[in-house]
């Protein structure tokens, strides 16, 4: 069913309407956040409570892990525990025994429910309870839902950090404002952005997920948060839920939304704006230097997103206002206005903004505007390349770094490597 609300236009998309869709998706459930959460956690495993299927889901995108001992597993769920035969309560926690004896270096697990362990309605939130009792002083046992019924690709994470908040430590009453980085970012990344705000001045600085599990960043009233993630509703609704306040901005992709995230904080903070210059001016340079390479290739061409990470909007005023790329359709799994009123502002009016998915609606119009590019999940890249258009796998985006200055020609070039690719194939055809 399609449904336009129309809405009285003001700046950019801020009120533009929204075609909102239902039906048939084609995207990734939340486990696979846990690709991302268990490399940003060094000592936190990933327990998956859940069916062969799960456990092909995530090995085969995280094959890497065969190199390290691998820090997350599938507890498979069989046709015995279906049919409720067996006792999976039991069943899991000989699980989880044997697992905390042979790996004493997990300091905090997550029983991760899945698609069959809600069908056979398997009360995770009791058994992770049960757990801590047991194993109290040793092992945190936390749980939430990465099942394709509740959740999307990047849900996954915004689940997962919300089954922590409440493992925060309380900041004291009087304690100094502090900044608190929401989101998981690589580290490399991570520390360009601790090492700028250090150096204007903003010393109470935390992020979460931190990377040890004892490092749990204190959250209070005097906490002010800045998501790194625009996927994070539930976390930053936990969040204020616990007294901190959220800094709303621009998401730190491409140079103007970094400038404008790290801005907001630095105003927060009562940062000068001449310090704040100084501090960010020599990379945001640099960055701008860097982007026009790809400015050249990308200027003029026109791109489609279907809904899946929800970085949909952020980069497509990255692409549309750096880069100059025309925006087609944005489509994104779910429109968190608030959090993205910003970005919303941001985009050209002329922007059809989607909201869920009905695949086979959303691929005629993909193929009436027959885009330059098509950002997409896996199973749709294969087909439409198939039908001759030049796609960009929507999970690469997700899984490279992309965030602030130093990584905004890479973001870049992540889009333009597969139109340069295309022209080729398409130079070489004519040519024979
Ligand atoms: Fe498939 Fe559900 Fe398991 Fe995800 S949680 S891999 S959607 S069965």
């Amino acid at each position: 069913m399609n449904a336009v609300i129309p809405i009285k236009p003001a700046a950019g998309c801020a009120d533009a309407p929204v075609l909102r869709e239902r039906g048939q998706r084609e995207v990734f459930c939340g486990l696979t956040g846990i690709i991302w959460l268990h490399r940003k956690i060094q000592d936190a495993f990933f327990l998956v409570v859940g069916s062969r299927t799960c456990a092909h889901l995530i090995q085969s995108a995280a094959g890497v892990m065969i190199f390290a001992e691998p820090r997350f597993a599938t507890a498979i769920i069989d046709e015995r525990d279906l049919a409720g035969l067996a006792d999976a309560h039991e069943e899991l926690d000989r699980v989880v025994k044997r697992l905390l004896e042979r790996r004493p270096d997990i300091k905090m697990l997550f029983l991760v429910g899945s698609c069959p362990s809600e069908v056979i309605k398997l009360d995770l939130s009791t058994a992770a309870e049960r757990l801590s009792k047991e194993f109290l002083h040793k092992v945190r046992i936390l749980n939430y839902s990465g099942s394709g019924i509740e959740t999307t690709f990047t849900q996954g994470e915004d689940a997962c950090l919300t089954a922590l908040v409440p493992q925060l430590p309380a900041a004291e009453k009087n304690a100094a404002s502090s900044l608190m980085i929401v989101g998981t970012l690589p580290d490399v990344v991570e520390d360009q952005f601790a090492r700028r705000f250090r150096e204007m001045g903003i010393t109470n600085l935390q992020f979460f997920p931190p990377r040890h599990s004892h490092a749990l960043p204190a959250v209070g009233t005097n906490t002010q948060f800045l998501l790194a993630q625009p996927f994070l509703g539930e976390t930053a609704r936990a969040l204020e839920g616990r007294g901190a306040q959220r800094l709303s901005a621009p998401f730190p992709f491409g140079v103007e939304g970094t400038t404008a995230w790290m801005q907001t904080a630095a105003t927060a903070f009562g940062i000068s704006k001449a310090t704040f210059d100084q501090v960010t001016m020599p990379a945001r340079e640099r960055a701008q230097r860097a982007l026009e390479k790809h400015r050249l290739q990308l200027e003029g061409k026109s791109i489609f997103f279907f809904p899946d990470s929800q970085l949909e909007i952020p980069l497509a005023r990255f692409l549309s206002r750096e880069l100059g790329m025309k925006l087609t359709e944005v489509g994104t799994p779910y429109l968190h206005r608030q959090h993205l009123a910003h970005e919303l502002a941001l985009l050209p009016e002329t922007t059809r903004l989607s909201e869920g998915q009905d695949v086979d609606k959303q691929l005629d119009r993909c193929r009436e505007a027959a885009p330059d590019i098509v950002v997409c999940g896996l199973g749709l890249a294969n087909p439409l390349e198939a039908e001759g258009m030049t796609t960009k796998w929507a999970i690469e985006l997700v899984f490279s770094p992309v965030h602030g200055y130093e990584q905004s020609a890479d973001l870049a070039e992540l889009f333009a490597r597969p139109l340069v690719r295309r022209q080729k194939i398409v130079r070489e055809a004519v040519c024979n």
